[in-house]
């Protein structure tokens, strides 16, 4: 049987949780956005396709709601996130099943995603209790000084389409441990999960206007509106630079608090002295996780002359053994990409890259068919004036360039705009030190091709963002300090 068909129980399943999303939760719109699914190009899910008016409507309400929820415990608010996690993770068939129909992940990376996004909101559940605070002296001895964190008040959180969970509730988690009320966006390529995990919040004892979703196709729109509504006191971004760069921008306007989670352009560095097999798995793990399409994914791979051969080989293997096919086929490990643009931008780069002289190893084309396929490609000597040695790649596409030299291979890796993830695979451990601390992203991974910790704090330097997510700095994202001084006698 075809990859491309889905099992016809795990589809019939799927239907049923499609049909499940309760849209009464929303604001209502005469308008209407249409969901795909990317494995077949059909629609399978409308929700309203939400105006600014709605979106200053949700605000409204949101902020209302905030300044309740602003005055609750830190247990309370503990209590309600842990009792959010136990209703996601017993809804995790579908959530996974919607998160794969919406967004073509395969259904087993779908229910990793799951258990990730519910493990954010466990972490704030007991990141809300360790609220921070201190107590202090000033130097003259004459006076006291009582620092404490507030929440920062309502939180725009505006979402990208390739972990449709994760990356919501990344956000939502946080927020509401510290003590705000949010109006979160989703991708409007995937809406769906978003919904659902809102109907599960309030389930779970979420206050119902606290937390808005706004499902739009008219995001700057939404971004304009709500931007400019002296309410809105944060926006946490995740995205594209150019968007992050012009929200920004109107975040300026009323000097609104920004965490700005952005592209990357990942460079994966593998020395002579590293372990070959343990490469191999963190590089494919790197570049292949979610298709290709995360924006830590190794993006441009550097790898030193005496371990290259031995490298390539074993690592064009694993590529060209991936399955492409549709995410409900239980033997799929690569689904299709998000739309038909990835599908043609993936065909320019690996054609600009052939034709200024890379060598295509494996893969390289789209099936015709009906579906956003693209197959698991390793281009080998890419050039420097290529388009992908310099373009976030966001596929299951890999571009090898080969170096001789340390200084050669830190130099190509700083050699961007984009500062998020690195990888670097040795087994030296001056190198691994040394390196790491020369790489200018936010992000280093030592032999390890998952960066994604709910303990960590993500996020980026140069045009890959600024503030972080995860950890305790996840938290303080979402508050602002402020301090009481008192004159002693
Ligand atoms: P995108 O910037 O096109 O869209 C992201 C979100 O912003 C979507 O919800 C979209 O609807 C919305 N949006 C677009 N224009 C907007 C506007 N003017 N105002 C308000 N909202 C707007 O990015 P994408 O294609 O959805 O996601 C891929 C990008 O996201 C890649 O560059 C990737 O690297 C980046 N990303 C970064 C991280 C990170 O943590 N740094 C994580 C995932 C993805």
């Amino acid at each position: 049987m075809s990859y491309f068909t889905p099992n016809a129980e795990l589809l019939a399943q799927s239907n049923t949780a499609l049909a499940s999303v309760n849209k009464t939760r929303l604001l209502t719109s005469s308008a209407t956005l249409n969901v795909y699914d990317p494995a077949t190009e059909e629609v399978i899910a409308s929700l309203p396709d939400h105006n600014a008016v709605n979106a200053i409507e949700a605000v409204a309400k949101a902020d209302a709601a905030g300044k309740a929820w602003a005055k609750t415990s830190p247990r309370h608010r503990s209590d309600v996130l842990h009792a959010v996690y136990a209703k996601l993770i017993e809804n995790k068939d579908t959530l996974a099943l919607v998160i794969s129909r919406e967004m073509g992940k395969p259904l087993a990376e779908a229910y990793g995603e799951v258990q990730y996004s519910a493990d954010y909101v466990r972490w704030f559940a007991e990141e809300a209790l360790r609220a921070k605070g201190s107590y202090r002296d000033s130097p003259s001895g004459d006076a006291t000084i009582l620092v404490r964190s507030s929440p920062v008040g309502l939180a725009i959180l505006i979402a990208p389409w390739n972990f449709p969970m994760a990356m919501a509730t990344r956000k939502i988690a946080p927020a509401l441990a510290a003590g705000c009320g949010a109006v979160v966006k989703p991708a409007t390529l995937t809406p769906l999960t978003t919904v659902i995990v809102l109907d599960l919040m309030i389930q779970a004892g979420v206050p119902e206007d606290l937390v808005q979703v706004i499902t739009t196709t008219n995001a700057s729109a939404f971004s304009e509106a709500v931007l400019n509504d002296e309410r809105v006191r944060k926006i946490s971004f995740t995205g594209s630079t150019p968007v992050g760069s012009t929200l920004m921008g109107l975040a300026a306007r009323n000097i609104v608090k920004s965490s700005m989670e952005l592209g990357g352009n990942a460079p994966l560095l593998v020395f002579d002295d590293a372990d070959l097999e343990r490469a191999i798995e963190g590089a494919i793990l790197a570049k292949m996780r979610n298709g290709g399409q995360t924006c830590v994914a190794a993006n441009r791979m550097f790898i030193q002359d005496g371990i290259a051969d031995a490298f390539i080989e074993g690592f064009t293997e694993r590529m060209a053994a991936f399955k492409l096919g549709n995410a409900l086929n239980s033997e799929v490990d690569l689904g299709p990409v998000i739309d038909k643009r990835a599908v043609d931008r993936l065909s320019g780069l690996v054609n600009d890259a052939v034709a200024k002289g890379a060598t295509l190893l494996t893969g390289g084309s789209s099936p015709d068919r009906p579906g956003f396929f693209f197959e698991a490609t390793v281009l080998d000597n890419v050039p420097a004036n290529a388009d992908i040695a310099t373009t976030e790649i966001f596929g299951p596409v890999a571009a090898i360039t080969r170096f001789k030299t340390q200084e050669e291979a830190v130099h190509g890796a700083n050699d961007t705009q984009f500062g998020l993830a690195a990888f670097v695979f040795t087994e030296n451990l001056d190198r691994a030190i040394n390196v790491s601390e020369a790489l200018e992203t936010g992000m280093v991974g030592i032999n390890n091709g998952l960066l994604s910790n709910i303990a960590a704090p993500f996020g980026g330097v140069k045009q890959s963002g600024t503030g972080r997510e995860g950890g305790a700095e996840g938290l303080e994202e979402y508050q602002e300090l402020r301090y009481f001084t008192m004159k002693r006698r």
